[in-house]
């Protein structure tokens, strides 16, 4: 029976054979990427890479990724489908191309993991009046001796481009079959028990502004497999509750619940909350922490009546099952158990609440489902449960529309979108900004300001880092006057690649807590002679300060945590003053 560990391994070590550099997970939460909340995919941090970029670590590329989608969580308590799952992928930038990405999961596959050829089926794309059908990848299947070969659509069997224009192309789907029956002659997708373990996406062609489909010069490669449903086709499992990284939660919180549905929405919602809160994301009713209260809401709801210690034993359940792949999830345990424990006491005091208003209401309006969830946090799956108990029913349409409303007039739509990042010109302008400001703060204040957090919108860019006390106003001017200085000069923004010690012993700087490579990307901001920044960098950036024009404004500074400050700051337009 092979583990999730032995897999980890035997993946990457698979494609280091086939010269891949490792290269380490992302976190959940996007750099710098305003138009997700989570990390979707493995290729989703790789997107300034896919777009061009040299990635430091080389062309070919091998890593595990945490994946969170929101998009799937109605689904779950399926047999198949996780909020949380980890994606094993292989990337090629620019380097091979289709018969070698074929022929590699073919054989990791088959030889590698010993899956039966068999019990494997296909997809490919069927071509349309744009772009001819891949029987490139069909032949080369069966070739292989794949006999389900089967072609679909646009819908089914394309990919991309991750915003309006740029790298897209087909792709191919590999399916296995997961029941005990002799699998039947043709592939059917429809068919739960074909499950797809692995996606093989070929960028060879680019949508240009004028929306043209064109073939791409060079061409990448992006695929994903999942790690639980593989195992659970390697080992011939039930659904994904039955792996070694879910099931011993999915034990440990049996006695909450007898209904299996919503032990296994319980499992995959503390998994899922354990990786969101311990990459620094608390709930709210915004965004990313609205989704954490949301999945943290359920479960406190089906574990109501348990005694108060349950979170903390499902969170140490969770570190034994998945530290050794993520050690700072150990670190972080305490913190994780107290987070649950504070949202618990929380919501206790807004479910005696919502369960008053409910009661005695035979059909709850949109209004006050929505201000159930406005005003007191109860989130809308909740208050159809309380709903529900009390033999009342809600209009989700009202509540939709009432909270639609609500967005459009307070225009806190943030981004609930599932699309990938628009690297536009705007972000990228901000994000060299982001070192300017990084650079100034240590100058001004000292070099005991580290970066611990940043984020970037298309109005303004904001940045956390450490420091022991408020700065003062006089402080904050001479570090807007500096990065105005800065921005008046001909900087030169230079990247390179180098080893990562090497980049340490030049200065180079990171983001506190961040995971680096062996190998490393740099970007240096330089005046003349003289380094104004250094740090460890993905990019992209602007290449001369000359693209940055404006004045530096810092909006607002305020503390978020003890030792911790956060800065609000715009690049506002030569000539209009605020
Ligand atoms: P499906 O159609 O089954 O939801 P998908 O088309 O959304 O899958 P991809 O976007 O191609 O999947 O992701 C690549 C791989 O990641 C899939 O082949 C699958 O093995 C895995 N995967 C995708 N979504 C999930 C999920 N919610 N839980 C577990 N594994 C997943
Ligand atoms: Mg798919």
């Amino acid at each position: 029976m092979p583990t999730s560990i032995e897999l980890r391994t035997a993946y990457q070590q698979f494609f280091i054979e086939k010269g891949h550099a490792p290269i380490p997970s992302a976190s959940l939460v996007p750099a710098d990427d305003p138009t997700v909340l989570f990390t979707t995919a493995g290729m989703h941090p790789l997107v300034p890479y896919l777009l061009g970029e040299p990635h430091p670590a080389g062309a070919r590329l091998v890593n595990v990724q945490k994946c969170v989608r929101t998009g799937d969580i109605d689904a779950i308590g399926d047999d198949t489908h996780l909020t949380f799952f980890e994606m094993l992928g292989n990337w090629s930038l620019g380097d091979y191309f289709r018969d070698e990405a074929i022929r590699w999961s073919f054989e990791f596959l088959t030889a590698r993991l010993e899956l039966s050829t068999d019990r494997l089926g296909v997809t490919c794309f069927a071509g349309d009046d744009v772009v001819p059908r891949d029987s490139d990848s069909a032949a080369l299947w069966q070739e292989l001796g794949i006999r389900r070969v089967q072609y679909l659509g646009r819908d089914d069997n394309w990919w991309g481009p991750a915003g309006a224009t740029g790298p897209c192309g087909p792709d191919t789907e590999i399916f296995y079959w997961i029941d005990a029956s002799t699998p039947p002659a043709r592939l059917d997708v429809r068919d739960r028990r074909w499950v797809e373990i692995w996606n093989n996406v070929f960028m060879g062609y680019t949508k240009t502004a004028s929306g043209a489909i064109v073939p791409l010069a060079r061409v990448n490669v992006d695929t994903g497999m999942g790690l639980e449903r593989t195992l659970v086709a390697l080992n011939g499992l039930g659904s994904v509750y039955e792996v070694d990284t879910v099931a011993p939660l999915y034990r440990e919180l049996a006695p909450i619940t007898p209904s299996e549905r919503a032990l296994r929405i319980l499992s995959d919602h503390v998994r899922a909350l354990c990786f969101m809160i311990g990459d620094g994301v608390a709930p709210s009713n915004k965004d990313r922490g609205y989704i954490v209260r949301r999945l943290l809401r359920r479960c406190l709801l089906a574990a109501r009546g348990m005694p108060n210690e349950w979170p903390r034993r499902a969170v140490a359940k969770t570190v034994e099952m998945l530290a050794e792949p993520y050690p700072e999830l150990a670190r972080q345990a305490d913190d994780i158990a107290g987070v649950f424990e504070d949202e618990r006491q929380r919501f206790e005091r807004s479910l005696a609440h919502g369960e008053k208003l409910v009661r005695g209401i035979a059909r709850l309006d949109g209004k006050i489902a929505f201000d159930l969830f406005q005003t007191h946090g109860i989130p809308y799956e909740v208050t159809l449960e309380l709903a529900h108990d009390a033999g009342a029913t809600i209009d989700r349409d009202d509540f939709e529309r009432e909270l639609s409303r609500h967005r459009e007039a307070s225009r806190t739509t943030g981004s609930f979108a599932g699309g990938l990042a628009d690297h536009s010109t705007e972000i990228v302008r901000y994000h060299t900004l982001t070192h300017m400001l990084h650079a100034a703060l240590r100058d001004v204040l000292g070099t005991h300001v580290i970066q611990r957090g940043s984020n970037i919108t298309l109005e303004r860019l904001r940045f956390d880092f450490s420091h022991p006390h408020k700065p003062t106003e006089e402080q904050l001017a001479r570090v807007e006057a500096t990065v105005n200085d800065w921005l008046a000069r001909d900087l030169v923004v230079e990247r390179a690649t180098m080893t990562r010690d090497d980049a340490h012993a030049l200065g180079a700087i990171g983001a506190f807590g961040e995971k680096y490579g062996e190998t490393v990307s740099v970007y240096t901001i330089r005046d003349g002679d003289t380094v104004v920044s250094r740090e460890f960098c993905g990019g992209p950036h602007v290449q001369s300060a000359r693209e940055l024009t404006g004045t530096f404004r810092i909006a607002r500074e305020q503390a978020i945590a003890a030792g911790i400050r956060r800065i609000k700051a715009v690049l506002m337009p030569t000539g209009e003053s605020g």
